[in-house]
């Protein structure tokens, strides 16, 4: 049964290739209760008994589209690893705050975060495409009021118009794309309008899970907007298809760089081989990889925390082996709102007091 019959199933309904390539038909569609989840999955709902709380806490939501790259029966697919709820949301082990980065703290305005000197990130929306049960905002999924989106919106650009040292507003959630077209014009616009402004970065993951969004009208609008930096989130190798390709396509054809932010995931791509990959693959097309996160301590992420030093041996395989246009920053938030700092291999500099604190082994191979 292809995914399409699933669907199809779940809702009742035979689909046309006219609705799978329309973002409106993939968003109204998504898979949003166990009772979709288990007739997905060809399973009675009483077996997904044990997820039922972690949707009252962390909601569920994911694209016919995303759903359709992953094999549902797999408890293993990295991507539906991505997507599907998980009792171990629940257990906060390693202690871990809805808020880990203070993000909360350092707003001026509500949703408007000004962290860094240069720079601010705006929240415009608390809605996403698919819910990452790995996201670092997922505290913010059941916050999202509809309405009064403009009002707060104004008052951040009227927070920015009054702070010269910003020079970049990135606009982010959430997914801003979601938000209405006409109305992310404006922001962009009254953002543009502001001279100290010189920079406009949207940080979305629609081209990874609902690639349909990135239209030809979404680019022309876009482009009246540059300069414009657009950065993704592909995590895994299996999702650069073709439909993502060609969205990040799109919108480098409209003058706008596309840049990618992983975040380093147990079971996903926590080694060499498939970070590799999927390092490779976005270089194909022509998606320039610009971080990875390490995954932050915030409450009921635990499961996706890998080691450090994980992270820190495959960066420095990667540096020995790949072209350097592959390769990420290795970056840890800090937990407290202080902000992000590189977790760099090939620390070869020999420590002030305490002589060579070199922590890898010089003699590793090159594959
Ligand atoms: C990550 C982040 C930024 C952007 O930082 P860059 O290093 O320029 O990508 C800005 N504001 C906040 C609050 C952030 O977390
Ligand atoms: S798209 Fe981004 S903000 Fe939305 S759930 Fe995923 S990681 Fe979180």
């Amino acid at each position: 049964m292809t995914l399409g019959n699933k669907i199809g199933v779940v809702s009742g309904k035979r689909i046309s290739g006219v609705d799978w390539n329309d973002w409106k038909w993939q968003f109204r569609n998504r898979i949003r209760s166990m009772r979709q989840l288990a007739a997905i999955q060809q399973r009675p709902v009483a077996s997904l008994a044990p997820c039922a709380p972690v949707l009252r806490t962390y909601p569920i939501a994911i694209t016919p589209y995303y759903m359709s790259l992953l094999d549902p029966a797999d408890e293993n697919d990295p991507l539906r690893r991505q997507c599907f709820p998980d009792p171990r949301e629940l257990t906060f082990s390693l202690g871990g705050v809805p808020d880990p980065l203070a993000e909360e703290r350092d707003m001026p305005v509500p949703g408007l975060i000004h962290r860094y000197p240069d720079r601010c990130l705006a929240i415009v929306t608390g809605t996403c495409a698919v819910y990452c049960r790995h996201c670092n905002r997922k505290r913010l999924w059941r916050a999202d009021k509809p309405g009064r989106t403009r009002e707060r919106l104004q008052a951040m650009v009227d927070q920015v118009a009054r702070t010269p040292a910003l020079r970049e507003v990135i606009i982010s959630g959430g997914d801003p794309l979601l938000i209405s077209e006409p109305l992310l014009d404006w922001f962009l616009g009254a953002l543009r309008a502001i001279p100290h402004v010189e920079v406009l970065r949207i940080g979305s993951r629609a081209p990874v899970t609902l690639p349909m969004r990135i239209t030809p009208e979404l680019c022309a609008m876009l482009k009246r907007h540059r300069p414009l930096w657009f950065n993704t989130q592909f995590n895994h190798r299996r999702e650069i298809t073709e439909e993502s390709t060609r969205a990040c396509e799109m919108l480098l054809e409209a003058g706008i760089p596309v840049g990618n932010q992983s975040v380093l995931l147990k079971g996903v791509n926590d080694n060499y081989d498939s970070m590799r990959e999927l390092l490779y693959g976005l270089e194909r097309i022509s998606v320039r990889p610009y971080y990875l996160f390490q995954c932050d301590p915030v409450q009921g992420t635990d499961h996706f925390r890998a080691e450090i030093w994980t992270g820190m041996e495959i960066m420095e395989r990667l540096w020995r082996n790949i072209s350097g246009l592959c390769l990420p920053r290795y970056v840890l938030d800090c937990p407290g709102g202080r902000g992000k700092i590189p977790l760099q291999p090939f620390s070869l500099l020999p420590g002030r007091e305490n002589g060579d604190q070199h922590c890898f082994d010089k003699t590793a191979q090159m594959d």
